[in-house]
């Protein structure tokens, strides 16, 4: 996999707006919010895509998830809703070619999405 913009900022070598970090991911604001919540989670380990996942990153991918659950709670978004979503590929319109997991939160959304 070609390293991408998300790995420079893994590696701290560009700035973002961490708000969350473990072992195994890392969350920052979206550069382009889309709602007034708006956090990308990412393993540390670059996956390109959906398609990529194997056997192999199963509790890797249930730590993104819970991570980003957890945090939605955290900031007061449990009972009101929040979105996750991961686009994979061009017609879910993925430009950053590091699995990423948009948090969504803190208005309302519409069904189905553009
Ligand atoms: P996607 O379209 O699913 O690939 O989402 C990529 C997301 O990364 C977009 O919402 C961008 O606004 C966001 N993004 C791109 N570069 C940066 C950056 N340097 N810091 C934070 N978010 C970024």
């Amino acid at each position: 996999m070609t390293d991408t913009i998300f790995s420079k900022i893994i590696r701290r070598e560009i700035p973002a707006d961490i708000v969350y970090e473990d072992d195994e991911v890392l969350a920052f604001r979206d550069i382009n919010p889309q709602a007034p919540l708006h956090v990308l989670f990412i393993p540390k380990v670059p996956i390109a895509t959906l398609n990529d996942l194997t056997e192999a990153d199963t509790l890797r991918i249930g730590k993104l998830v819970l991570a980003a659950t957890r945090y939605a709670k955290a900031q007061g978004y449990g009972e009101s809703g929040y979105r996750c979503v991961v686009n994979c590929n061009r017609d879910a319109g993925q430009t950053v070619f590091h699995l990423h997991l948009h948090l969504l939160a803190g208005r309302a959304m519409q069904w189905p999405p553009g």
